[in-house]
C-alpha cells in the first residue's frame, strides 16, 4: 500500500464551484503554496463536517493529501470566518472583488506571505471598517505593489521629477501620476482633484488600522475609484465581474430603495455617483 503524503496548508477560499454529486472544487490562496485548487470531496452532502469551514473567503487550516491532478482536502479546521462581512451584500461583494483580483493576478504556485496577510487583513477589515470601499481601494494599491505594479504617486511616472500637488493626471498607461508636462504626451489621462491625490498616496502608505474609520466625500470616491480600476483594467486587459456586479448593484440602488449596507454612515452614502445605500432608514435623514 503506497503512502499518501499529507501536508498543511493555511488557506483562505477565493472561488469555488460544484464538481459532480457531491464535490466541490476550491481555489485557495494559501500561506505556503500561494494560489492552488483543490477538491473537496463529498462536502455538498448535507452530513459533510468540513463544509462550513471551507465557505467563500473564510480563513482556514487544511489538511491536504497530494492527488493525481489536485490536492484533496482531507480535513478543514476554521480559523476565522468573517462573520461580520456575511450579512451585508455590497461587503461581500468588496470581499468577492479582492478575491477576484488575487485569482486574475496571481498564477499558481507562487507563495508571498506578505499577499497572503493582506489579503487577510484586508478581509477581516471589509467588516470592521465604517466604509469598505476604502478597504477594498486599500487592498487594490498594496497588492499592485506587491506584484510590481506599484503606481507612481510621487514622482512623475514617465519622467520621474517629484509631483506637486494639484491638478494631477492620472494615466494608467504611464503608471500612474504624471507632471503637467507629461500629461499632454499621454492619451487615457484622468484628470484628478487634489483630495483623490492625496487619498490614493495616504492609502498608499499607511497601515490598515489607519484607514478604518477614513470617510470619503462622494466626488473624491468617484475619482479614485475610476483612477484605480483603469490601471486594474490596463494591467488585466479586461473588466472584472466583481466590478461589473457592483455597478449592478449601484444601478439598482438608484432606482429602488435597496439597501445593502446596513451598517454605512450616512456620509458615507455616494449618492452622486448612486452607490451604497444604508439599509437604516434614519441615515436617509439630512
Ligand atoms: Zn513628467
Amino acid at each position: 500500500m503506497s503512502r499518501v503524503r499529507l501536508q498543511k496548508a493555511e488557506a483562505i477560499v477565493l472561488k469555488r464551484h460544484d464538481y459532480g454529486e457531491a464535490d466541490r472544487i476550491l481555489t485557495v490562496y494559501t500561506r505556503q503554496q500561494g494560489k492552488i485548487t483543490v477538491i473537496a470531496k463529498g462536502v455538498r452532502r448535507i452530513a459533510s463536517r468540513k463544509a462550513g469551514h471551507v465557505e467563500l473567503f473564510t480563513h482556514v487550516q487544511m489538511m491536504l493529501a497530494e492527488g493525481r491532478n489536485m490536492d484533496v482536502l482531507t480535513q478543514a479546521e476554521m480559523i476565522d470566518a468573517f462573520p461580520r462581512l456575511r450579512d451585508d451584500l455590497v461587503r461581500m461583494t468588496y470581499a468577492y472583488h479582492i478575491a477576484e483580483l488575487v485569482d486574475r493576478f496571481e498564477q499558481d504556485g507562487h507563495p508571498s506571505p506578505q499577499t497572503f496577510q493582506l489579503l487577510r487583513d484586508s478581509l477581516a477589515a471589509l467588516g470592521d471598517a465604517d466604509d469598505p470601499f476604502v478597504v477594498a481601494r486599500y487592498f487594490e494599491l498594496r497588492y499592485l505593489s506587491l506584484i510590481g505594479y506599484r503606481p507612481h504617486l510621487f514622482e512623475c511616472a514617465q519622467c520621474a521629477t517629484a509631483l506637486e500637488p494639484g491638478g494631477a493626471v492620472f494615466s494608467a498607461e504611464a503608471g500612474g501620476v504624471v507632471c503637467p508636462a507629461c500629461a499632454r504626451t499621454v492619451s487615457d489621462g484622468l484628470r484628478i482633484d487634489d483630495a483623490a491625490f492625496r487619498v490614493l498616496r495616504f492609502l498608499q502608505t499607511r497601515e490598515i488600522g489607519v484607514i478604518l474609520h477614513l470617510v470619503l466625500q462622494p466626488g473624491t470616491r468617484g475619482q479614485v475609484e475610476q483612477a484605480l480600476h483603469g490601471f486594474v483594467r490596463h494591467h488585466l486587459e479586461r473588466e472584472l465581474r466583481s466590478v461589473e456586479f457592483l455597478n449592478g448593484l449601484r444601478r439598482v440602488a438608484r432606482t429602488v430603495d435597496l439597501a445593502p449596507s446596513a451598517r454605512a454612515r450616512p456620509d458615507t452614502v455616494d449618492a452622486g455617483a448612486g452607490a451604497e445605500r444604508s439599509g437604516d432608514p434614519l441615515s436617509e435623514l439630512p
